[in-house]
């Protein structure tokens, strides 16, 4: 490979690092799921099995990249939160966009069909992803206050939507001119007045979304994570060893440890716009 008249032409690759010590932000979106919800006939406004399928993808991805401490989930999009100093493939920005989103890509593929069985993939599926890199907590927690509050806003446009168009009888345009202009307050009055619907008591997982956070199973306690430790398990890293100062350790010492800090992944659908959610998991931003 190396020393051939050719070989200069790698000079041309320029390194693409990540600043040290900022909080990296992943995040993908299905490429045109509008079309793609509409070909394979998702339900609306919220397609269950489409969620659990994108719910799936994310717990896949989060057990093959340990150093991925939190998710976030909602409609066709997963947004995903590395730890703060992730040595994850020598923070290359390429190498972890395009490695992740095709990781999620093909696990959204691979469990297609047990979600849904009776409807074969008409086309392949792509998604499209990004890092965002952020300074501080403050700014970090705002990015997920900021996913969160999307999904309210638009679970309860579509709610009010489809109410109008599957109960209300209206056509698409008229739903669409019904809402034009309306508060949230209006939306939840017209929900409850015309359709009898608490938007409250809509499923959690539609108004709030997916979370998913580590929990430690190794003492039957299911507590939250202590992120550093999950450091140890961390196997997408190119340099893993160099990175712990465990160059020595061998493979079997490694694979003791990993069995007594045996973490798993819980799926909630609850606030973390407030400070209840992360007072409980300090470990997330460290
Ligand atoms: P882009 O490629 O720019 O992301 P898009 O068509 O994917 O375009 P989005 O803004 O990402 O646009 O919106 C995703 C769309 O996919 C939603 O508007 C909705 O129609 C559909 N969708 C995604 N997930 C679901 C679901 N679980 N149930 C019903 N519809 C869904
Ligand atoms: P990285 O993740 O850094 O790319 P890698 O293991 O994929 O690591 P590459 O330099 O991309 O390393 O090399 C790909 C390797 O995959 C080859 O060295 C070869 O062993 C194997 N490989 C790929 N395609 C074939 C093939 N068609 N037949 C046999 N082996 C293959
Ligand atoms: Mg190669
Ligand atoms: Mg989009
Ligand atoms: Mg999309
Ligand atoms: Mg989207
Ligand atoms: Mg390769």
């Amino acid at each position: 490979m190396s020393g051939t008249r050719f070989s200069y032409v790698k000079n041309y690759e320029l390194p693409d690092p990540l600043l040290p010590g900022a909080f990296v932000v992943f995040r993908l979106d299905g490429h045109s799921f509008h079309r793609f919800s509409d070909q394979h006939n998702f339900s609306k406004p919220n397609d269950l099995r489409a969620l659990k399928l994108m719910d799936r993808a994310a717990e896949a991805l989060m057990e093959e990249y340990p150093d991925i401490v939190l998710g976030f989930g909602e409609s066709d999009e997963y947004s995903f939160l590395l730890r703060k100093s992730t040595a994850l493939y020598n923070r290359r920005q390429a190498k972890i966009v395009s490695t992740l989103t095709s990781y999620f890509t093909s696990c959204y593929v691979f469990y297609w069909a047990e979600y849904f069985p009776d409807n074969p993939l008409k086309y392949p599926p792509s998604f499209d992803g990004r890092l965002v890199l952020y300074p501080g907590e403050k700014e970090t927690r705002d990015y997920f206050s900021w996913r969160q509050a999307d999904t309210h806003i638009n679970n309860l446009y579509n709610t009010a939507f489809w109410a109008l168009v599957n109960q209300g009888g209206q056509t698409t345009t008229e739903a669409h001119a019904t809402l034009r202009g309306t508060a949230s307050k209006e939306k939840h009055e017209l929900l409850f007045s015309r359709f009898g619907i608490n938007y409250n008591d809509v499923d959690a997982r539609f108004r709030k979304g997916s979370v998913i956070v580590k929990i430690d199973l190794s003492d039957g306690t299911n507590a939250p994570v202590d992120v550093a430790r999950v450091e140890d398990q961390a196997t997408g890293s190119e340099n893993m060893g160099e990175r712990l100062g465990e160059r020595t350790q061998t493979k079997k010492q490694r694979k003791r440890k990993n069995a007594t800090n045996k973490t798993g992944l819980e799926i909630l659908h609850c606030d973390i716009i407030s400070d209840l959610f992360w007072n409980d998991r300090p470990n997330i931003l460290n």
